[in-house]
């Protein structure tokens, strides 16, 4: 008998990627689709919906119901990576639009708009991410699209989405959130009055450091929506099979993972937020974090698994406390099972905007105990 999934719980349904059984042999796993070309019947119909894999393949179906789902979203889909799905948002722009970005975000995502965008003709001014008035006082340009990313890399602000969704609608403008950081077990922001989420699925949603996918989640199937699936499509920004089959079963222990990084992070939060050779850690799970009680009204059951520390001594003592990690692997990226660590600054280049004293630490779920020994020795 088929469950009545209206009633199941979102950790249920991502659990049993929907609880979707693949016919004819019953499969729990569905299968992976790997063909690029599907066949026109004689009167030159496509019976099962399906032409040709850039504008679409059956092993999305599966990932992007559940991507829906987690995001109580009219549509999802997936993406060739983080930063085409996000491309994909400001290409179904018109030339000529203006777009109002938080001050504090991904630095690849904000490299590729000011570096790119500006000659396509769209024009970009910033806000304090943690600045209603600021934002609002922006909203007099008239931006078409106001975006956010709340907690933001690396610094972790947050943003209140809900306000900041009220100022922009009542300025007529679309919101989009790239939700990567906070993850859709922790934060919804469609709920909260947002038209479009946008992940890395390389991160959480995957898990597993072993994919490069995007995600972008509607609240509305508007004519936005279409022109972003057209830019998909047309553009060509698209995710393999067998990559979006791996992000399914990634995607199948999401609610554990994330809730087993949380209580990690926290706990190395408030262990290190007095030490002596810490002068500051940057997570809004802490109470002395500007954000902090934005973040418990918006955030449900955890702050994120992302924090970093900003190491007393500055740029020297930071470098020499990441090359002395030993648990944690040196690495960009986040959202894994395994603890990485970076010099942010090094990283993003000589433009970022990264204080120089800053170490990024995703956190795993490895034994909170092991990664709390692994900062304490490589401090020194
Ligand atoms: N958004 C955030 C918050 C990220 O951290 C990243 C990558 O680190 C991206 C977007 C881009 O994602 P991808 O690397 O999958 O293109």
């Amino acid at each position: 008998m088929d469950p009545d999934r209206s009633k199941l719980r979102l950790r249920t349904l991502t659990a049993q990627g929907m609880g979707r059984v693949a016919a004819p042999y019953g499969d729990i796993v569905p299968p992976i689709h790997p063909s690029s070309t599907f066949e026109r019947a004689p009167d030159g119909s496509f019976p099962a919906g399906r032409i040709y894999s850039r504008a679409d393949n059956p092993t999305y179906d599966g990932p992007e119901a559940v991507i829906a789902a987690l995001e109580g979203a009219a549509a999802a889909i997936l993406l060739g990576s983080g930063q085409a799905a996000a491309a994909a948002v400001f290409q179904a722009l018109a030339p000529g639009d203006r777009v109002l970005l938080p001050r504090n975000m991904y630095w690849g995502l904000r490299n590729w708009i000011t570096g790119f965008m500006g000659a396509w003709g769209l024009a970009a001014d910033f806000y304090d991410n943690a600045s209603l008035d600021d934002l609002a006082a922006r909203m007099k340009a008239k931006p078409r699209l106001v975006w956010i990313e709340t907690p933001a890399n690396p610094t972790w602000e947050v943003t209140d989405i809900a306000a900041a969704c009220e100022i922009a609608r009542a300025a007529g403008a679309t919101v989009a959130v790239d939700s990567t950081c906070a993850t859709p077990v922790l934060t919804r922001p469609l709920a909260l009055g947002a038209d479009i989420v946008m992940h890395s699925a390389t991160k959480y949603l995957n898990g597993h450091s072993d994919v490069v996918a995007g995600a972008l989640a509607c609240a509305k199937d508007d004519e936005l929506w279409q022109r972003i699936r057209q830019v998909r499509a047309s553009g060509g920004a698209v995710l393999g099979p067998f990559e979006a089959w791996l992000l399914a079963r990634g995607m199948r222990t999401l609610h554990v993972r994330v809730r087993a990084a949380c209580d990690n992070a926290q706990a190395i939060a408030a262990r290190f937020a007095r030490h002596p050779k810490v002068s500051q850690v940057l997570y809004p799970g802490l109470e002395s974090h500007p954000g902090h009680a934005i973040a418990a009204r918006q955030m449900q059951g955890g702050f994120g698994a992302m924090l970093s520390l900003r190491i007393a001594g500055g740029e020297t003592a930071a470098k020499s406390f990441t090359a002395r990690l030993a648990v944690f692997k040196r690495a960009t990226s986040l959202g894994s099972v395994e603890s990485l660590a970076e010099h942010r600054a090094s990283v993003e280049g000589p433009n970022t905007m990264c204080p120089p004293d800053l170490v990024r630490l995703s956190i795993g779920i490895e034994d909170a105990d092991d990664l709390i020994a692994d900062i304490e020795q490589a401090l020194g």
